[in-house]
């Protein structure tokens, strides 16, 4: 183990024990649970803002540590899920009532998070690594957020939210959502829709590399409809991306990473045995 790998394990677990949140631009910063990334818009300490994605369960009280580094007492305008996996939605619910704040979620993510349908189980043949084995523990029951999730409007818009928009990504579930603000072009893939650490590695999750890939290949329901969003994407040419996995990216090699995923996804991305 070199002294840069040491040095990232240290900041790691630095962040672990005082859950601080890292600034990305004026008003985006994210935190980074064990698994996933936690996003919050709104420029601290005082404007309004809004936070992306929940982490897993029994974060309740590192996220509010970390955004009440930022934010003080303010508690958020919203909460908005990406999609409505277990990594990103774990602690919603109690966040919600913590804060007395609606959660906003895609229409067609809802059944799986109001306890009317199950998410396929993790497929531990594609993508390889512990993780990938791992993925059959993980939970695929529904979460239980009936009262205080609603849907998102369906023209794109978000509440709260003026200067961005959403952008339907699915493939990796059926409603997954994107985040978009042109102004500054910037990207809140998820989420899943792209990562930007290897998904299915075990040491990427405590040593990322920073490249761009495809969604995490174990929970990925519609392989042709994920290469379709991550197309999209890709043609908003994004400055700024940040992924719910992986640390944020920007500049001209993300842009060429995400361009050269798009146009080798069906031959990179998908697992062999899933194309079809
Ligand atoms: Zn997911
Ligand atoms: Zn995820």
């Amino acid at each position: 183990m070199d002294q840069e790998h040491l040095d990232k394990l240290e900041q790691l677990e630095h962040d672990f024990d005082h859950a601080l949140p890292e600034e990305v631009t004026r008003d985006v910063a994210y935190y980074r649970t064990i698994l996933s990334n936690i996003i919050m818009i709104g420029g601290a300490p005082n404007e309004d803002w809004i936070l992306i994605d929940t982490g897993l369960r029994r974060y309740k009280e590192r996220i509010l540590h970390a955004c009440e580094e930022r934010y003080g007492n303010k508690p958020p305008t919203a909460i908005i899920l990406t999609h409505g996996h277990f990594d990103h939605t774990g602690s919603a619910k109690k966040l919600a009532e913590h804060w007395n704040v609606p959660i906003y979620i895609h229409e067609k993510e809802m059944d799986y998070v109001t306890g009317k349908k199950a998410y396929p189980p993790g497929d531990p043949t594609v993508g390889g690594g512990l993780v990938s084995l791992l993925s059959t523990l993980f939970p695929t029951k529904p979460e239980h957020l009936e009262g205080v999730v609603t849907a998102l409007p369906d023209d794109g818009t978000l509440p709260h939210l003026k200067e961005w928009r959403y952008i339907e990504t699915p493939g990796h579930t059926p409603g997954h959502i994107s985040l978009f603000r042109e102004s500054d072009r910037f990207l809140i893939a998820g989420g899943d829709a792209i990562s930007t650490e290897k998904p299915e590695s075990t040491w990427a999750m405590f040593f990322p590399i920073q490249h761009v890939y495809g969604p995490p290949a174990y929970f990925t329901q519609d392989w042709m409809a994920a290469d379709k969003s991550v197309k999209t994407l890709a043609e908003l040419e994004p400055d700024f991306v940040i992924a719910g996995h992986g640390l944020p990216m920007q500049g001209g090699f993300m842009k060429e990473e995400l361009k050269k995923l798009a146009d080798g996804f069906i031959d990179n991305a998908i697992p062999k045995h899933k194309r079809q």
